[in-house]
């Protein structure tokens, strides 16, 4: 039997007896769906069901590998022609997937190859290989509970930092999901949000990010030889960047706040003057009366540097074109990712606040949702695969041709991974 071939049944076993837990999505006769089925990597869209029970059944009968609903309401879901949709407002969609930035981790167990040469290095691939310079490569990108976590702590600083302070939004308005693989889903649901124009997310995007910011409207300026700053009364990105200073300058060692300044490409000598200066400046911005920022070495120009550097620790990593564009799907809740056979898990603010996706305790919570008991065996397709610690145990590394004995739900994440065969 081939995988994709036993892969699909147990999917399809899964959709058949677990078929009470998938959830509804809100307004669910006006998405639209999507599939990509086991068989080829082509989306099948335009797809509507008049109700759950015809949804439910589609994926018992076809165990799709990856399943979709749109973000857009439409009165026409499976009207092919998009000006004959009935576009009818769209949920705001917050993607954040690791694979999207660099984490530290990568270099632990993101591998590469090249496809001309073969020649191999870690974390993520380089621009042109530096054996033979070409662009072809082929990227083995893992997941592990560090780089997961990063993504968790993005989406619950969007929520606390920005969605809830600056936008009025309760946890009434969020829908939070692991994706079942490398990240987390948001999607605010409010009748104003779903309005906005595709332009308007985008400076939705660029508020949210940090992206684009004038220090000068902000209140940052030069007058008389003096630099004055901005006061933590003003709500917004003043009272956030006034709020993070505090907070490293209260919190951080001066080695990690030197490290900090390297990172934000400031030299040596200002380095020196901003931590020689920091307890004074701490005062001035806590006392929230003054506005006058006197460090010695700091220019405007400095200050633009520093201050866009504080901005790119606070703003979050969003993936762009699934926030903008309002005709993307989004992953089922409920359904199985493809590549991984994890469960795609939604999530309370509290619950995604001690969830573990690798390793999580609560059953009603655990995206692993395939049995482990059952030991079987598979062989190693790919030129190596990296560690893989799911549940507390380490599986791996594994190199091309091993026939390794593995738990089931190892077994599938490999065979989804498309790293390793049935023998
Ligand atoms: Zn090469
Ligand atoms: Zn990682």
């Amino acid at each position: 039997m081939s995988e994709t071939v036993y892969l699909k049944r147990l999917f399809q076993a899964y959709y058949k007896e677990q078929k009470s837990k998938i959830p509804i999505v809100h307004l669910h006769d006006k998405r639209e769906f999507g599939f990509i089925p086991w068989e080829k990597p082509i989306m099948i869209r335009h797809i509507g069901f008049n109700n759950l029970d015809g949804f439910l059944n589609y994926l018992i009968k076809n165990a799709p590998r990856h399943v979709y609903s749109s973000g857009s309401l439409y009165s026409q879901p499976d009207n092919s022609n998009i000006n004959n949709k009935g576009y009818l407002g769209c949920d705001f969609n917050i993607d954040i997937d690791v694979d999207h930035f660099d984490t530290p981790c990568k270099v632990d167990h993101d591998l590469w190859y090249c496809k001309e040469c073969g020649k191999e290095g870690k974390g993520l691939p380089p621009k042109k290989c530096p054996k033979c310079k070409k662009l072809r490569f082929t990227h083995i990108s893992w997941i592990c509970e560090k780089c997961l976590n990063i993504a968790k702590e993005e989406i619950i600083k969007l929520i606390n930092n920005f969605l809830i302070p600056d936008f009025g939004y309760s946890e009434l308005n969020f829908i939070i999901a692991f994706s079942g693989h490398r990240g987390y889903h948001l999607k605010v649901e409010d009748d104003r949000i779903r309005q906005l124009s595709s332009e308007s997310r985008r400076e939705l995007v660029d508020y949210l990010a940090g992206h684009n910011i004038s220090f000068e409207i902000l209140g940052l300026r030069e007058y008389s030889q003096n630099i004055y700053g901005f006061l933590k009364e003003n709500v917004g990105w003043e009272q956030k960047i006034i709020l993070k200073l505090e907070d490293i300058l209260t919190n951080s060692t001066h080695l990690e706040i030197e490290h900090l300044l390297i990172k934000f490409g400031l030299n040596k000598n200002i380095i020196k003057s901003f931590i020689h200066s920091k307890d004074d400046f701490l005062e001035t911005i806590s006392k929230n009366e003054r506005n006058l920022w006197i460090i010695p070495n700091f220019t405007l120009k400095t200050w633009k540097k520093f201050l866009s550097g504080i901005v790119k620790e606070i703003g979050a990593e969003i993936d762009r074109p699934v926030s903008v564009d309002i005709h993307r799907l989004i992953r089922y809740p409920g359904s199985l990712h493809g590549k991984t056979g994890f469960n795609v898990k939604e999530l309370s603010l509290n619950e995604l606040e001690i969830f573990n996706p690798l390793n999580e305790s609560n059953k009603n919570l655990d995206p692993i949702v395939f049995q482990n008991k059952v030991i079987q065996k598979i062989e190693i397709i790919e030129c190596s695969v990296p560690i893989t610690k799911i549940k507390d145990e380490l599986y791996g590394p594994y190199a091309q041709g091993e026939i390794i004995e593995v738990p089931h739900n190892i077994a599938i994440f490999l065979l989804c991974k498309e790293v390793a065969k049935i023998p």
